[in-house]
């Protein structure tokens, strides 16, 4: 309990983003986030004034953070395992706990639940020897997709292997420095989407519309809210399955499920148990932002509505440009608020550096297409300074 509010602390491991926006939504509801932070130039150590700084890697810090909290959840997925069995065992409520997180850490372990609660995964094999490999690709084709079971994250750990040559001079290398792998079928998808659900302790489920989410190099681009084009019944599967995935690990907080969609279905690619980037679209384009969702949830309170706001909602990521822009970030603002009134802005407090996500912009409209456009415009702008379609800004 904290004294100066008279509400239970929660406390985030990890200082990004995910952190400061969580941040943002803990005021609303009388908290002040707790956050063990790398470094004070964090996203959130920057905006909130109970941060540590410590390693996520260091049972110490971890622990003597975790104490000063009545809950602890996480911006990211990268806290050891065995560190947060030591804390629960102490006494400590950790949300989602580690024998749910494990799903989110672990990609051979996730395949593996998945598989056995009869969720469709791509076909995988776990990796131990390169022949492994060529056995998997040799019976289901070429190309496959090697990936490391751990800490990879947009799209770094992820191998696309052409053919058996290809396999034979990556794996043993990764094998050697001790990279546990996985290999799974290349799947022939028409696009990727994201069931984003929220589950609370008292096993309340909430979910939001299915979204596509569009990449590109293996990062996330653009958020379409709801996923055009989708049929009431494939959206309402997709969901259930969601919910029912959070139930059987015993997720609390959000859940993100990363789906490949085939011909055949959905295919789960992934699972984030925590604010993900496919939920940034709720701040302005739900009813409960994942944010306050995830705080409801770790604190067990009844969980928010969950519908969209507007027909159209879309969400572009900013990613740093490939060279620093020749107007500075607070002019940029400028104009892209004096071309676009209705954008919402999120800046996330980070250096610029090309390809890293330093902020993102949410559009809410009518119509997909022109709300798309919109928003693919103000992004591109933030980030580069210059418009795709020469509008002239004067
Ligand atoms: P990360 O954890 O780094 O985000 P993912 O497993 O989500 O890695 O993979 C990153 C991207 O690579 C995915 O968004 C998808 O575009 C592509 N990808 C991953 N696995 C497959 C697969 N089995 N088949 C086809 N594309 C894949």
């Amino acid at each position: 309990m904290d004294p100066r509010t008279g509400f239970p602390v929660v406390g985030m491991v990890g200082g990004g983003q995910l952190a400061r926006m969580t941040h943002q939504a803990a005021v609303a509801l009388g908290q002040s986030l707790h956050v063990l932070a790398a470094s004070v130039a964090d996203p959130a150590a920057l905006v909130t004034p109970d941060v540590v700084i410590g390693a996520h890697t260091d049972l110490a810090a971890l622990r003597s953070f975790a104490h000063g909290c009545d809950v602890l959840t996480f911006d990211h997925e990268h806290v050891p395992t065995g560190h947060l069995r030591a804390l629960v065992a102490e006494g400590v409520t950790v949300h989602p706990g580690p024998d749910a997180l494990v799903h989110a850490q672990d990609k051979l372990v996730m395949r593996e639940k998945l598989a056995a609660l009869g969720v469709p995964v791509p076909e995988f094999a776990a990796v131990s020897e390169v022949a492994e490999v060529v056995k998997f690709g040799d019976a289901h084709g070429w190309p496959c997709v090697l990936k490391a079971c751990r800490g990879g994250y947009d799209g770094r750990g992820v191998w696309m292997l052409s053919d058996a040559d290809e396999a034979r001079s990556v794996v043993p290398r990764l094998l050697e420095a001790g990279t546990p792998l996985l290999v799974e079928q290349r799947v022939a998808m028409r696009r990727e989407l994201a069931a984003l659900v929220a589950r609370s302790p008292f096993g309340q489920g909430a979910c939001w519309p299915l979204v596509e989410t569009v990449q590109s190099d293996g990062i996330c681009v653009e958020v379409l809210a709801p996923a055009p084009g989708l049929s009431a019944e494939s959206a309402a599967a997709a969901q259930e399955m969601a919910l029912r995935v959070a139930d059987e690990l015993g997720v609390v907080g959000v859940l993100a499920v990363e789906l490949f969609d085939t011909a055949a279905g959905v295919v789960v690619n992934e699972l984030a148990m925590r604010p993900h980037n496919s939920g940034h679209w709720t701040i302005e384009g739900a009813r409960t932002s994942q944010f306050e969702q995830h705080l409801r949830a770790v604190l067990d309170y009844p969980l928010g509505a969950t519908d969209v706001l507007a027909p159209a909602v879309v969400m572009a990521n900013v990613l740093g440009a490939p060279s620093a822009p020749a107007r500075g970030a607070d002019e940029r603002l400028h104009h892209l608020f004096a071309r676009f009134r209705d954008a919402h802005v999120h800046y996330y407090g980070k250096q610029e550096r090309p390809g890293r996500k330093i902020g993102h912009v949410t559009m809410l409209g009518r119509s997909m297409a022109e709300v798309r456009e919109r928003a693919r415009l103000a992004a591109h702008w933030v980030s580069h300074g210059e418009w795709l379609d020469g509008y002239d800004i004067h």
